[in-house]
């Protein structure tokens, strides 16, 4: 990231971090929201500058690391493999960590850490559904253009791919346009890198206005229910990932979160799994990972693999029936469980989506959608927890499938 500076990089965005939240705290002790006025319109700009910049690479970014990434494979059987061990690692381990979330909260709510909430003249109309069979459809583009003008990304996923199976299938007619993606991928990387440089003031500046406008409701009715959300998310992370990257990735725990650190602070601070790929792109790589399963599996996981926001919804569903006086059944639970993974799977990778979402788990249990109230006020704190696990979890996928690749490889 910064050769050049003599301390990593990590290290300055963990600055900016600490920076951004002293002076949010700082601005958030000012009388009449003052601080929170001042935050948004002189400090926020700048944070969305930066996160615009990250977005704004991010389609070129995926378009071109994946188109080359099958090219170098030079085997369409080998991107089916690498998709095969990433959608298991990513339902399975979605799976497990709504699982925890229900057991945790279930523990929280017996021991009644949760308040009892007024239930009455609560509003929220949750936005128009899509069904299932809509979602898959809108996997696949009708346009080679829309889906990068408007950073739909399963679908640049999709023309990625078949950008690089028309460089294979092409044979030596495609060779031109196998070196202009490649040498487009170097150059996008390298803004990339330009732009990451940018990060501790980056950071800084996106979360100072988070932490002067909701600093106060940490300390909310809505602590407990907070922090079981963060044991979960704390609890997933620490058991899940360093086992699956120590036992299947060859990558000790200890190094994996140090790797990651830059990545889980941008997550943290941006709440937006799509605003960090770049972030995760980088430290991954650093951490060992091949470049061509990186590039596939991390923007993939983007947007379809949430660990954290289905821990959010587990805790949340259990949270708002508590309030409404609803004990949930074993055959609930099942049905969340069920759900909240095709749920996360359907959350966009931007700030707020996990709780639009929420409304599916909801109705899926019968619980009324006007519940997704009670929470919505403190949303972007359990965002930041549920972002910087979601993250986490599509590095961890692409070290282990990085890590098996090489090894069936060598098999061979
Ligand atoms: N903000 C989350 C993400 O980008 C999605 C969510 O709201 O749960 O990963």
């Amino acid at each position: 990231m910064s050769k050049q500076n003599k301390l990593p990089l990590a290290f300055w965005i963990f600055i900016g971090l600490l920076v951004g939240i002293v002076a949010g705290l700082g601005l958030m002790l000012l009388p009449n929201q003052s601080g929170v006025s001042i935050a948004k319109s002189y400090i926020q700009p700048f944070g969305t500058i930066f996160l615009n910049l990250l977005k704004f690479v991010v389609v070129p970014i995926v378009l071109f690391s994946i188109a080359a990434g099958v090219v170098s494979m030079k085997d369409i059987g080998k991107v089916g493999s690498i998709g095969a061990k990433t959608i298991v690692y990513y339902i399975c381990t979605t799976a497990f960590a709504i699982v925890l979330a229900l057991i945790l909260a279930t523990i929280a709510k017996s021991l009644h850490l949760f308040p009892a909430l007024q239930t009455t003249g609560l509003e929220y109309t949750p936005p128009e559904g899509q069904s299932l069979m809509d979602t898959i459809v809108g996997i696949f583009p009708s346009n080679a253009i829309q889906p990068l003008a408007n950073a739909t990304m399963l679908q640049v996923i999709v023309i990625s791919i078949f950008l690089g199976f028309g460089v294979l299938l092409a044979g030596e007619q495609g060779i031109l346009a196998a070196q202009t993606i490649e040498s487009f991928n170097e150059v996008f990387t390298k803004i990339m890198d330009l732009i990451i440089r940018l990060s501790p003031v980056g950071v800084a500046c996106l979360i100072c206005p988070v932490i002067a406008e909701n600093g106060p409701s940490i300390l909310s009715q809505l602590a407990l229910v907070l922090l079981t959300a963060y044991i979960g998310y704390i609890v997933h992370a620490l058991l899940v990932y360093s086992t699956t990257v120590g036992a299947l990735g060859g990558v000790s725990p200890a190094k994996f979160f140090t790797g990651m650190a830059p990545a889980m602070m941008m997550a943290f601070s941006s709440a937006s799994s799509v605003g960090t790929l770049p972030f995760n792109m980088e430290c991954v790589e650093k951490l060992g990972a091949k470049r061509d399963v990186a590039s596939f599996v991390l923007p993939l996981g983007a947007t379809i693999n949430m660990d954290g926001t289905a821990i959010y919804q587990g805790v949340c569903a259990v949270f708002i029936a508590s309030c409404y006086g609803v004990s949930l059944t074993l055959g609930d639970m099942v049905t969340i469980v069920l759900t909240a993974t095709l749920a996360s799977i359907g959350t966009a990778g931007v700030p707020g989506a996990g709780m639009v979402m929420l409304a599916m788990v909801l109705q899926s249990v019968g619980l009324p959608v006007e519940g997704i109230a009670l929470v919505a006020g403190i949303d972007r704190i359990f965002d930041m927890g549920r972002t910087t696990v979601n993250i986490t979890g599509d590095a961890a996928c692409a070290l282990v499938v990085s890590n098996l690749e090489s090894k069936r490889e060598s098999r061979k």
